[in-house]
């Protein structure tokens, strides 16, 4: 069932003025950070960063600062545009995730987290997914010789446990946002691609096989489910080209997104990385693009790296779950939304 937020938010998107009375709002962001109900999503989402931290530290995990800039980001970013910086001459990337750093820092420390900003100039029409800002945090977790199955149990697990953090210390909060939550009890649903497409078809939505889940899709699948579930095993080509494609089966990558319930959709991307030096130039090339401007990345893929596996959670996303919220812009005191231009 979809929550009531998210349907009073798709109702807002389908006014006429939803764009105008929307920049408004954000010329103003400086007025709804006072709001107590904005001081208690910000207090929810601090309970749950506090509970992320004890989590992965409690298993282990190390947590390292963060890459800003770099030669080059993540391109599998479907959509969005990179931002660029000046470095002296050469033209600089700002992150648009960690993920080209983590496999190194996984394989010199085994088990690593970053909690890390990002940068993606995303479509404009994005400002009507409720899920897109162009600056957002996510809690980026790898680790040295894991499965995708094991990173799915270390997400579950991370998300069990920040939600009975958030009961047992935001109550208060939550209360006052009229969002009631649970523990999820049992284990998550795991479903393929596969499945996932043959769900949506009797629900309605019809995905071409190979390509990524359309947004308005997921939120479909997404509302049919009462629970966070797993997707996983998606086909190649339709995500960045460090999904590590299955020896086995050619064409299937060992990946994963989570789902939230209630139509709240994507909360996490992970995978198995490949890690092959000619695996990845393959990969590269087939997205269309020139291998040699990962040229820093090859060479440490060719002087030997471990087989890592990991994933990314959006901050803001996981804000916007936990505390019911219609649009994940309410999840930041100043949010950066496609396209609107604000402070
Ligand atoms: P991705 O690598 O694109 O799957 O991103 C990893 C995670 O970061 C997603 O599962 C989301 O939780 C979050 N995320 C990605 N893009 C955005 C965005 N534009 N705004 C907010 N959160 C995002
Ligand atoms: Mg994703």
């Amino acid at each position: 069932m979809m929550h009531p937020s998210v349907e009073r938010f798709e109702k807002w998107t389908r006014s006429p003025t939803f764009r105008e009375e929307l920049k408004k709002l954000l010329s103003k962001s400086y007025l709804h950070v006072r709001t107590p109900r904005s001081k208690a999503v910000l207090r929810v989402q601090a309970v749950a960063l506090e509970a992320i931290r004890e989590y992965l530290n409690s298993m282990g995990f190390v947590e390292l600062l963060p890459p800003i800039i770099g030669p080059v980001t993540d391109p599998g970013i479907r959509g969005a545009r990179q931002a660029s910086i000046d470095f002296y001459g050469h033209s600089y990337k700002v992150m648009s995730s960690a993920i080209l750093y983590k496999q190194m820092m996984a394989t010199a420390l085994g088990r690593i987290y970053i909690v890390s900003p990002n940068v993606r100039l995303e479509p404009e029409k994005t400002i009507y997914t409720g899920r897109h800002l162009v600056e957002f945090v996510q809690v980026d977790v790898e680790e040295a010789h894991a499965t995708y199955h094991r990173a799915m149990d270390v997400a579950e697990g991370l998300f069990k446990h920040v939600v009975r953090r958030v009961l047992e210390r935001a109550g208060e909060e939550l209360k006052l946002l009229g969002r009631s939550l649970e523990v999820p009890r049992g284990r998550f649903e795991r479903i393929s691609y596969d499945e996932a497409l043959g769900i949506l078809e009797k629900l309605g939505c019809r995905v071409d096989y190979g390509t990524e889940i359309p947004w308005r899709c997921e939120v479909v699948l997404s509302a049919y489910f009462e629970e966070p579930f797993f997707i996983y095993d998606y086909p190649r080509g339709s995500r960045g080209f460090y999904d590590r494609e299955d020896p086995e089966r050619p064409g299937i990558l060992r990946d994963f997104d989570m789902l939230y319930p209630e139509g709240f959709g994507e909360a996490i991307s992970g995978a198995e990385r490949e890690y092959e030096y000619e695996k990845v130039v393959e990969r590269i090339k087939e997205g269309g693009e020139d291998p040699r401007i990962y040229g820093w990345y090859l060479e440490m893929l060719s002087d030997g790296i471990a087989p890592t596996a990991g994933f990314g959670i959006g901050v803001e996303r996981l804000t916007r779950y936990l505390c019911g919220l219609e649009a994940v812009w309410e999840a930041r005191p100043y949010p950066k939304l496609p396209g609107i231009v604000s402070p």
